[in-house]
């Protein structure tokens, strides 16, 4: 059935956690389970590893097909994915969701267990550079840790009193006179506790973490820039920001953030690069030297008897960015032409230019109809410039319009 057959192992051990015989019914089951995960839960002080194998156990033989492979074959059948079964669940999840939820009252149980502390968000700057060939920066922080010395217990015994500033609550209420006959309640965080409902003797108190639980400690962090990695890229180290009791330590993410670079620009895998030719490069060849980001000097020329046009791109293959965790594999190098026009030629270099340049376009117009045409003059503009004052004008009389409500208008129609 199996292809081989595992080794008849034990198979008795599950009804011997949940203290019922082989040939217990669904409801006995439910039963033991019910009574012994309450006697054993963690939170009312029971054993940890018992209560996860209650958890195990119960899970295994309330389900009919699991429990027929445990029977047949035992515990290990399971584990090698039998009935998809052995994987350990949370031993929380299976008794909450036996109960719907915890049997304790109050929040739920495991919502103070499970306490999360903030995660500590650092930007990271990296060059262009960086994000291509990989780099590793080390990086010193300073961060709260668990007390050594009275494992973050804040004394010397481990005890701790009932703070007698909030009698535990870790909550303080003060009552404002407003008025007369007007007070005001407010609830605050205990300051003698700083909340946590405890204080500690003054004898008693950790010589180390002088009762504060936690001491800071320096740590040098190295962050792997992996090839490839993009701006806003995250890199995480799960549990180093700082410790507190009673907390799962958040993470410290590293947020990559990409310096500007004078030459290249990125677009995802692919790499832009601006470049100027001269008129006669335009025309006639051209040929240059193009540092890449980890230093290596790629020649650029033309084809023979090429035009580059202006605002045209040419692309190289595999030398744009590498792309994350397979550096192997790279986007494309774009290079982004802009040639440069002379302002002006003499009469001579003009003769010159059209004794070997295409011949104009003829007018199909005469020269006397043209004669009858408007005269016009052309003049020079700066179109960025224009736009930006038109732009302007007309944020100015929008901002008038309301300021005046209304007056700006007839003012308008007046000037019409
Ligand atoms: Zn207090
Ligand atoms: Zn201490």
């Amino acid at each position: 059935m199996f292809g081989r057959a595992p080794k008849k192992s034990d198979n008795t051990r599950y009804y011997d956690i949940l203290g019922v015989s082989k040939n217990a019914s669904q409801d006995d089951l439910k039963k033991a389970y019910k009574k012994a995960a309450i006697k054993n839960h963690p939170d009312k002080g029971g054993d940890p590893e018992k209560f996860k194998e209650l958890a195990q156990a119960y899970e295994v033989l309330s389900d009919p097909e699991k429990r027929e492979i445990y029977d047949q074959y035992g515990e290990d059948a399971l584990k090698e994915g039998m009935g998809g079964g052995g994987r350990g669940h949370d031993p929380f999840d299976m008794f909450e969701s036996f109960f719907g939820g915890s049997p304790f009252g109050g929040g739920s149980s495991r919502g103070r267990r499970q306490r999360r502390g903030e995660d500590v968000v650092h930007p990271l700057k990296v060059s262009l550079e960086d994000l291509y060939q990989g780099t590793s920066k080390k990086l010193s922080l300073s961060r709260n840790v668990i007390c050594s010395k009275c494992n973050g217990k804040g004394s010397k015994s481990g005890a701790s009193m009932k703070c007698a500033g909030c009698q535990g609550t870790g909550m303080k209420v003060s009552i404002r006179h407003l008025g007369p006959s007007m007070i005001q309640q407010m609830q605050h965080p205990c300051n003698e506790c700083k909340g946590t409902g405890e204080t500690i003797n003054d004898k008693d108190r950790c010589p180390q973490c002088k009762g504060e639980k936690v001491v800071q400690e320096k740590k040098v962090l190295e962050v792997i820039v992996e090839k490839g990695m993009q701006n806003g890229q995250k890199i995480t180290f799960p549990g180093e920001a700082d410790e507190a009791p009673d907390t799962v330590t958040g993470d410290i993410v590293f947020v990559l953030q990409q310096k500007e670079h004078p030459k290249f620009k990125r677009k995802g895998e692919d790499l832009f690069y601006e470049h100027t030719l001269s008129l006669t490069e335009a025309l006639c060849g051209f040929k240059f030297v193009l540092t890449h980001l980890d230093g290596r000097q790629l020649l650029i020329k033309s084809n023979p008897g090429e035009v580059v046009k202006p605002d045209s791109f040419k692309a190289i293959n595999d030398e744009g960015m590498p792309m994350y965790q397979k550096p192997f594999m790279k986007g494309k190098l774009y290079i982004h032409f802009t040639v440069d026009f002379p302002d002006s030629l003499t009469p001579d270099q003009v003769k010159a230019l059209e004794s070997i340049l295409p011949p104009r376009p003829m007018s199909d117009m005469t020269d006397m109809e043209l004669d009858e045409c408007e005269e016009t003059t052309l003049h020079d503009v700066n179109m960025e410039e224009e736009m930006r004052r038109k732009q302007a004008q007309a944020q100015e009389a929008y901002d008038e319009d309301d300021d005046m409500h209304g007056g700006a208008q007839r003012v308008q129609c007046a000037q019409q």
